[in-house]
């Protein structure tokens, strides 16, 4: 690959992690398995690597994704870090060299040596990060980790954890990191209880913890074990055994598994035996965390801009079942798209009993070479639904029944469409499956947020009381409710009351509850950023459309389409004339650098350049990532680069130094 071919896979390669950090991160709610987002993370670093080319948003350099503004922000008294990943134990062996090997240089010319390297092992919980402030022994604040230097603030979500300790012996001001978890065992009890199911414990508490619905956070039953300490003023440690120490004297839960080793194969040895533990506690892990003990030795090891180098996380791999596919039912989802699953003979899997597998289309079936009564490979990682990986030993099969193509929609029997690999019932009007989709998607937390209505209260209205367009849900009365199995005053009321609160609504989410194909929530909040209100929205021309941050062609040409058809549009007013109102945009764009194009390049000591790139955006300007000769300024921080050289090139204005600073101020 040249330059050119090198730096456009890496443009796809880090739009694709965006997307798949913005779910995971902003929504807690992962589009693909880690393995997958690990396989085209990997990708990247490997071309940067070979290449020597970062290009200036990549993922690799930066923590976690954007901070959302529903919270207050809190800023870290000491950054938080991302872990580097080793993949196999010759990765860890290369690290421990390499620390070694500075430990080593260090001491040759220091009278202070450092001793021998000594690590701690210990569990890689699967949940959320959690910094906690304690000033005077008090608990003050807690944060999401955020960027690593700004976090969420989530005090009030954190207090319904009961093992957390609101008062401390430490008297100074600390701040101590750990993992927000939801064990697995009340992952369970809530999916028995609750019909809309938790995907997996890792989202289940990073969600609950990133509620505004503070009884929703208490309802998942989470803990959290503590292992970091991130700030402190006086320093009460100066090793990761005086942590724990510590953190125990403090009434912190500390989990009981932490081993120190003193060599690679004791490394080894106790990764060994986690790996077999892991499968066996109420805990999610995805791998093992090794620590340098001493904190001089981690001082001289130092940090990149992403990770310490005196710690590495070894993820396990995702195991793999087998298992026998029994029969592949065909689902009908919110915009027409049928897809099949596969129903399995119950397999145990880390103590979750697994029934049911996706496979993803009839191309997916084909591939995969699967039939009916075929033994299958499946792998979950994580996630409650796993995924089929392959038939095995097909040539083999005897008394096998190949899996039709479906002709008909098996709710509404209407002719199916097809769509190159996509399957789709075009019976929008009364598909019921399409129907209920459609109304739980729009009551969903990101969209409407109408708690309570799930989807089987969806099914029964549709059944019983005719519901058939959303719209319809604003004119629910009590006695309608009391029509319905197992509805009494109280829950009537319960979902009358969401119903008529949903009214109040944000517009990017009333823009998402619409279910305008390929929009989602980002692609919302990015449409009202950029037109301010529903009325530009719907009359944005496909020029204006493609303009917008991440809107490509299609998505454009699907907003397009949904607001010119007729039958949408009414549906539209009528939903609006039920009394929905929007909030007032917290932020309105104003025009002072309307139709200038501007690039933020370099280290700009005392901002954080994605603030920056905000700010501009908000008062008119288009922020792009490279310079051309469309680039009107480019704001140029310390070790500016090539995106400098290029300006220069291109007689682009340029601000540095003190015109930078003055410009900076200016729109403070
Ligand atoms: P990470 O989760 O792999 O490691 C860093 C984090 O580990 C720390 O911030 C800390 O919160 C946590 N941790 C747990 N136990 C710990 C312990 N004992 N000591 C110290 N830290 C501990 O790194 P990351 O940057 O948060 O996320 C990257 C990973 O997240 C990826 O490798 C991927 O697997 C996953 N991810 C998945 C998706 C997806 O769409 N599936 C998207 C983004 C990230």
């Amino acid at each position: 690959m040249d330059n050119i071919d090198i730096k456009e896979r890496m443009r796809e390669l880090i739009e694709k992690i965006k997307e798949y950090n913005y779910h995971y991160y902003t929504l807690d709610n992962s589009l693909v398995d880690d393995k997958e987002y690990d396989l085209i993370y990997d990708e990247l670093k490997s071309l940067e690597i070979e290449s020597g080319i970062v290009l200036d948003d990549s993922p690799t350099q930066i923590v976690g994704d954007q901070i959302l503004d529903k919270f207050e922000k809190h800023t870290h008294l000491g950054r938080l870090y991302s872990l580097d990943k080793a993949q196999s134990f010759e990765q860890i062996e290369d690290w421990i060299n390499r620390a070694e090997r500075l430990r080593i240089q260090y001491n040759e010319n220091a009278t202070d040596k450092l001793p021998s390297l000594e690590y701690i092992v210990e569990l890689k919980f699967d949940g959320l990060t959690i910094n906690l402030t304690y000033r005077d022994g008090s608990l003050i604040n807690a944060a999401t980790r955020g960027n690593g230097i700004i976090g969420e603030e989530i005090l009030p979500q954190v207090k319904t954890i009961k093992s957390i300790p609101e008062k401390i012996k430490f008297n100074g001001i600390i701040e101590i990191a750990g993992e927000g978890i939801m064990p697995i065992s009340e992952l369970e009890k809530y999916n028995q209880k609750n019909e809309i199911k938790l995907k997996n414990a890792r989202n289940a508490a990073a969600g609950a913890l990133r509620n505004l619905n503070v009884a929703e956070t208490r309802k998942r039953n989470l803990d959290c074990y503590l292992y970091n300490i991130t700030f402190s003023d006086p320093d009460p440690v100066s090793s990761q055994e005086e942590v724990f120490e510590f953190l125990k004297d403090n009434g912190f839960k500390v989990y009981p598994f932490i081993k120190k080793a003193k060599s690679f194969e004791e490394i080894v040895q106790i990764i060994n035996e986690i790996g077999e533990m892991r499968k066996k506690i109420d805990v999610l892990t995805d791998g093992v965390v090794i620590k340098i003990n001493d904190f001089r030795t981690r001082e001289v090891l130092g940090y990149t801009n992403k990770f310490p180098r005196w710690a590495i996380a070894y993820k396990f791999e995702a195991e793999q079942y087998t298992t026998v596919v029994r029969e592949v039912i065909w689902n009908v989802g919110r915009t027409g798209k049928v897809t099949p699953v596969a129903l399995l003979d119950p397999v145990d899997i880390d103590g979750v009993t697994v029934s049911r597998a996706t496979l993803n289309n009839y191309d997916d079936i084909q591939r995969k070479k699967v039939s009916i009564g075929s033994e299958v490979m499946i792998r979950r990682s994580n996630d409650v639904i796993p995924e089929i990986l392959t038939a095995i030993d097909v040539e083999n099969e005897t008394d096998t029944i190949e899996i039709k193509k479906p002709i008909h929609c098996p709710y509404c029997n209407s002719e199916l469409f097809y769509d190159n690999v996509h399957i789709y019932c075009q019976n929008s009007l009364n598909c019921k499956p399409q129907l209920n989709a459609r109304i739980t998607h729009f009551a969903s937390r990101d969209a409407m947020n109408i708690e309570g209505l799930s989807e089987k209260t969806i099914e029964k209205m549709i059944e019983i009381l005719n519901i058939s367009e959303v719209d319809e849900l604003y004119d629910l009365t009590k006695e309608d409710l009391f029509k319905l199995e197992g509805f009494k005053d109280k829950r009537a009321e319960n979902i009358l009351n969401s119903i008529e609160n949903s009214k109040q609504a944000n517009l990017d989410a009333f823009i998402y509850a619409l279910g305008i194909p390929n929009v989602g929530i980002k692609t919302a909040s990015d449409l009202v950023e950029e037109f301010g209100t529903l009325d530009k929205i719907r009359n944005a021309t496909f020029e204006e459309l493609v303009q917008v941050r991440d809107l490509g062609d299609i998505t454009s040409k699907a907003i397009i389409d949904f607001f010119h058809d007729e039958r949408i549009n009414e549906a539209l007013e009528t939903l609006l004339s039920k009394g929905i109102v929007f909030n007032e945009t917290k932020v309105e764009k104003s025009d002072e650098l309307k139709d200038l194009t501007i690039v933020v390049t370099g280290t700009i000591e005392g901002y954080n350049r994605k603030e920056i790139e905000e700010k501009l955006t908000l008062m008119g300007a288009k922020v792009t990532s490279s310079v051309s000769k469309n680039t009107d300024i480019l704001l140029a921080g310390e070790k500016a680069g090539s995106k400098l050289e290029k300006a220069q090139k291109n007689n682009v204005k340029i601000y540095q130094g003190k015109e930078l600073d003055e410009f900076l101020k200016g729109i403070e």
